[in-house]
């Protein structure tokens, strides 16, 4: 088993740096050769999505029995996701005060997206994105924040039935082993699936050219990125041995879900491989179904630190100086943003809106990032699907100190 899962972990790596080769060499041609098996296997991710996630909420929810120690998992698992997401902001933004990527950078001819500019971005907007009237519509969608409310609910519900609900408990419970045996069919397509997706992508871009010509004008927004999400990802190693109990083993394990998050930019579309990994860690299935569909769509530490980092770049392009007061807006609502964005592809682009509103930054500034938007989201993606991992490491742990 272990064997099979290294040997797959290899592969899905050379499906990386091959996918890499052929969308620099051959641009665009490289989609429409390429494109439909990493379309292929995004589908076959997504679409276990839905009933994977519900599955696993409510019977992680009904394996925890009394609902008073849902309660108490559910505290730790928000301090989890808070404290972290709030770590990596303030790393975001001392990696801009330092390297100062912005500077000189022109902005000249910018224009903002009028789709954009009209977003509604208030506290109420967030609220009302948790319930959503028609859960099949909203399941139907993908939009995984209410499906998520509506399965806790339905837990906690059945959680509290008895023996009256305890058919539905078995049944959700029996449909979550049914998902994650698919899962691990699905899995053997990483490799070629990845290889695809990132051929396709980067051709989209124009090849290796056009892509190198994008980083330039932008690099050091690029290097100041990259280095704060490798600092994060270190510091999450650390809480995983500190808290967590894991060390080195641990993030190996969960590789193969970093890659297919490097590969899918998507968190959600992840979700599945995020538990099959954990699960095949040893981590508590309590832990695995309640902390990781949560935290694939409000846990999301490369978001955050990328929201920071990119509105202070934005700032010292325009000249405008962030002062501590206006850096500390902007750490709120960098939270607040990494939190809203949906796990999907360049979904942090669009919340960043919130926090450069707040700090009165011109919109049109997102237009020097978009040409490098796609890259960063992959990594930002891996980085926030590790964070889910080290929140279920530090969960079950947890729950073993409590049983
Ligand atoms: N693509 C990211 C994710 O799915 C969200 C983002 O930062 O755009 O986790």
């Amino acid at each position: 088993m272990l064997r099979s899962a290294n040997l797959l972990l290899v592969m899905i790596l050379v499906g990386v740096l091959a996918g890499g080769f052929v969308g620099w060499a051959y641009g665009e041609a490289a989609g429409p050769a390429v494109g439909w098996i990493g379309e292929l296997f995004l589908n076959l991710l997504t679409m276990l999505v839905v009933p994977l996630l519900v599955a696993a909420v409510v019977s992680g929810i009904t394996g925890l029995g009394d609902p008073r120690r849902l309660g108490r998992v559910g505290v730790w698992t928000l301090v989890y996701y808070f404290a972290t997401v709030a770590v990596a902001v303030v790393i975001g933004l001392l990696m801009v005060n330092l390297i100062r990527p912005g500077e000189g950078v022109p902005t000249a001819g910018l224009t903002a997206d009028p789709d954009l500019a009209s977003m509604s971005t208030g506290i109420t907007d967030v609220l009302l994105s948790l319930v959503a009237p028609n859960i099949i519509d909203a399941a139907a969608r993908t939009q995984l924040l209410p499906v998520i409310v509506w399965a806790i609910l339905l837990g906690i519900a059945v959680a509290m039935g008895g023996q009256r609900t305890r058919p539905l408990a078995r049944f959700f419970e029996a449909l979550n082993d049914a998902m994650i045996r698919i899962v691990g069919w699905v899995m053997y397509l990483a490799p070629l699936g990845i290889f695809g997706l990132v051929a396709a992508r980067l051709g989209q871009a124009g090849g290796g050219s056009a892509f190198w010509d994008s980083v330039r004008a932008v690099g050091m927004h690029v290097v100041t990125v990259l280095s704060g999400l490798t600092v994060h990802f270190l510091l999450l190693l650390a809480i995983a041995v500190w808290i967590g109990g894991r060390g080195a083993g641990y993030l190996v394990g969960m590789a193969r879900a970093i890659f297919v998050a490097l590969g899918t930019a998507s968190s959600s579309a992840t979700l599945p491989l995020t538990m099959q990994c954990a699960a095949e860690q040893g981590i508590d299935a309590r832990a695995t179904r309640f902390v990781l569909p949560l935290g694939s769509t409000i846990n999301m530490d490369g978001t955050a630190l990328y929201e920071a980092a990119a509105v202070l770049f934005i700032a010292q392009a325009y000249g405008i100086d962030l002062g501590f007061g206006a850096q500390l807006l902007v750490f709120i609502t960098a939270t607040m943003a990494a939190i809203g964005a949906a796990g999907i592809p360049e979904a942090g682009l669009v919340t960043m809106v919130v926090v450069l509103k707040a700090v009165g930054l011109p919109l049109e500034g997102i237009g020097l990032l978009l040409a490098v938007d796609w890259f960063l989201d992959r990594f930002r993606t891996a980085t926030n699907v590790w964070g889910d991992a080290v929140g279920a490491a530090v969960i079950d742990r947890y729950l073993r100190r409590t049983d």
